[in-house]
């Protein structure tokens, strides 16, 4: 696993896992934390996030994919008790500045909740 410890003592994201920013808690393990966003595009809109300080998707390696592994564990977990693992959801890693990526720490967002807009892909 990626060393769960690493992080910026600058990232909005390390902070709330820390507890020092407050967040609406949606799950919580030794390796990832979910919360929702603050500024939700769906009824249900969730922050999927590890542990590890990784700035984004370029930070993603053979040695740390047991941690992205069991991040990809989780949503499914927070899908089905969310309730929306039947209706279905989409996951977006916004990565770099070409995909608007604001917080330079790996998140996953979690959409779901309604009929998503237009697919992009
Ligand atoms: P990005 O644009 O990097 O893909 O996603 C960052 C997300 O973090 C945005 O959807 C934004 O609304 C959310 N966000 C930014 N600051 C906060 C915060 O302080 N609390 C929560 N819960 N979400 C935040
Ligand atoms: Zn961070």
């Amino acid at each position: 696993m990626a060393d769960v410890m690493r992080y910026d003592d600058n990232c909005l994201f390390c902070k709330i896992m820390r507890g020092e920013v407050p967040s609406d808690r949606v799950y919580e393990d030794s390796f990832c934390y979910a919360f929702r966003d603050i500024h939700p595009q769906a009824p249900t809109h969730i922050l999927v996030v590890p542990r590890a300080h990784l700035v984004n998707v370029t930070e993603i390696n053979r040695e740390n994919g047991d941690l992205i592994g069991h991040v990809f564990s989780a949503i499914s977990k927070i899908a089905y008790r969310e309730g929306i693992a039947e209706e279905g959801f989409r996951v977006i890693a916004n990565s770099g500045p070409h995909a608007g990526q604001t917080v330079p720490h790996l998140h996953f967002h979690v959409l779901a909740g309604t009929q998503l807009g237009e697919k992009m892909v």
